[in-house]
């Protein structure tokens, strides 16, 4: 998948000063929200690692709404 589209599918914002990751305990360095896809607003504050995963699950959920509404037309 390209960058871009990658990007396209969240929203990355600074994560609060002193916050955690959600999924590991690790400080926190930014705060992502799903901008597509089955996960549409589904957000959270991550570490670099985390956020990746993150961002990468919601560019497949929203890759697989994409290619479901160009099947439909
Ligand atoms: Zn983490």
């Amino acid at each position: 998948m390209a960058e871009n589209e990658f990007r396209r599918s969240v929203s990355s914002d600074s994560a609060p000063r002193g916050s955690r990751c959600e999924w590991c305990g690790k400080p926190a360095v930014s705060q992502l929200t799903a901008i597509g896809g089955s996960s549409h607003n589904d957000s959270g504050i991550f570490c670099r690692e985390c956020g990746e995963k993150f961002a990468r699950t919601v560019a497949a959920a929203a890759a697989a709404a994409s290619t479901l509404s160009y099947n439909s037309r």
